[in-house]
């Protein structure tokens, strides 16, 4: 067996059987195998359960400031990882070095975030009305987690659940994206390095459709952290329920950017293409409608326009590209029957509108279309790729009305001047990110990060917020 097999981490250790074929992992920039993965038979899914299910009781009775000193430590050797993690994660899904290592340092600012909260996970004391009498309110752990993550952030996405769930006391299964196993395989081992206890965190592979339906719908998995499509999200919610199991769901969205008439254009357009483009708009926050007041589109689009041919496409390992490939030959394909759809439904094509035959990859032509009607599918559906649909609007309130039809709300950029409609914009807006003259996927750490209607089920991630899905309150009453 060559080096480049991801194998599965149980118990503290790594798993030397393979009951089922291996899966290729192969890079989108020239559709060369970087390497395999294994997929966990239905037996190895449940050991993975069980031996998160019996470390937890010893997990959960370790001091939080020790629980979080492995996660200081995780940082440390993340730090000391970061290139060959972040070549990992260009060559196996594509997105550029420069956001690749990025990503990293989402990471290690995540573990040392999250492993601050063990010196705070605060509770509450509340007056009691009978006289010699205390009460106090804890945060307590809710057993084994079960996170499944998505390939667009390997490993940033699957750090926000695990270090805010192994801080707060709980165990851990982590299923990563088929697509990103080998990437989750480095995270692993960096954990592993930081020295937890065996079954606090296991790593399995395969596919969603059954390991991870498997492991979601495991009895001893008490609670289920899962980022990813909104369509899966919404069948793991079902499956939750039957078991009445703690959910937290990060799904989709088709967030839009709103251009108000007295807005600086060019620095509008600026963040517009960043946000569409950047990770091949792979990106849940990525930026995929314009909604633009009808005085200044023609001006706002040519700049789009300029800004987006100049972007360098290529393999994300040189130096000088801006956007990488897209995943898979599957996504190339939805993405592209996506703006053949558009045109046919009367869209014009501004630039872009087709797969890139000259270059060896899963790679797209980075495309902007005009036109777009508010009702028509591209201005509605998520599409996870490089494509923006400009729609134009009479004036603030239909610009808001539009923003808020679709199903998602996950976020929203708003660029204007004026106070007023800032202040407007951030009340009216049905995104759980808004951002008034900055783009949509500028995340930070620290701050909330979670969606509203079906872009998520009321959880959130990152900052202490994210407590509420790892912990539940226990309310302690003592009279002496
Ligand atoms: P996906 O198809 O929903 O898959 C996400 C994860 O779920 C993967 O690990 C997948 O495994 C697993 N999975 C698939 N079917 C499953 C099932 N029936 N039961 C249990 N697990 C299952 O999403 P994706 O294509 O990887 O990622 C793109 C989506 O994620 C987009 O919709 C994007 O908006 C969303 N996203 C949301 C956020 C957020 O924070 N709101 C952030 C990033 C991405 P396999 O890889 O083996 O299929
Ligand atoms: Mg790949």
């Amino acid at each position: 067996m060559g080096a480049n097999i991801q194998k599965l981490y149980i118990n503290g250790r790594w798993e030397s059987k393979f009951g089922q074929q291996l899966a290729e992992s192969i890079n989108p920039a020239n559709k060369e195998v970087i390497g395999y993965y294994a997929s966990a038979d239905e037996n190895q899914v449940h050991q993975a359960v069980e031996s998160a299910y019996s470390a937890y009781s010893e997990w959960k009775r370790t001091p939080a400031p020790a629980r979080a000193a492995y996660l200081y430590k995780a940082a440390e050797f993340c730090a000391g990882r970061k290139e060959e993690l972040a070549k990992m994660m260009t060559k196996e899904m594509g997105k550029v070095l420069p956001e690749a290592l990025g990503e990293v340092n989402v990471v290690i600012e995540t573990c040392k975030y999250m492993a601050a909260e063990g010196r705070r996970l605060f509770g509450e004391t509340v007056p009691s009305g009978l006289p010699n009498c205390d009460i106090q309110m804890v945060r307590e752990p809710i057993g084994v987690i079960a996170c499944i993550t998505p390939w667009n952030f390997p490993i940033a996405l699957a750090s926000y659940k695990i270090c805010a769930a192994i801080v707060s006391g709980n165990t851990v299964v982590w299923k990563p994206a088929s697509e990103t196993a080998l990437s989750a395989g480095i995270l692993m081992e960096i954990f592993q390095q930081a020295g937890f206890p065996a079954g606090v965190i296991n790593l399995i592979t395969g596919s969603g459709s059954q390991v991870g339906k498997q492991l979601a719908a495991h009895p001893h998995v008490a609670s289920i952290s899962f980022t990813g499509s909104t369509e899966v999200g919404r069948g793991l919610s079902i499956e939750a329920a039957r078991q009445m199991k703690k959910i937290s769901m990060e799904l989709g969205g088709k967030n839009a950017a709103i251009v108000l008439k007295d807005a600086d254009l060019t620095k509008a357009a600026d963040c517009i293409v960043r946000a569409a483009f950047s990770t091949t708009g792979q990106k849940c926050t990525a930026t995929s409608r314009v909604i633009v007041e009808k005085e200044v589109k023609q001006a706002l689009l040519n700049l789009i326009v300029d800004k987006t041919r100049s972007l360098e496409i290529g393999d994300g390992m040189k130096s000088g590209v801006d956007i990488g490939p897209l995943v898979n030959e599957r996504q190339l394909s939805i993405v592209h029957s996506y703006v053949e759809e558009a045109l046919a439904d009367g869209a014009k094509l501004e630039c872009g509108g087709k797969p890139i035959t000259d270059l060896d990859g899963y790679f797209y032509e980075p495309t902007v279309l005009s036109n777009v009607s508010p009702n028509q599918k591209v201005a509605n559906e998520e599409i996870f790729g490089p494509v923006l649909a400009i729609v134009e609007a009479e004036d603030y309130e239909e610009a808001i009305n539009i923003n808020n039809q679709t199903v998602y709300g996950l976020s929203t950029s708003l660029f204007t001047e004026s106070l007023h409609y800032a202040k407007r914009g951030a009340r009216d807006i049905e995104s759980g990110l808004v951002y008034i003259n900055n783009g949509t996927a500028n995340a930070e750490i620290g701050v909330a990060f979670g969606g509203l209607k079906q872009s998520g089920n009321g959880s959130r991630e990152v900052s202490h917020h994210v407590l509420d899905s790892m912990t539940e309150w226990k309310s302690i009453y003592v009279s002496y």
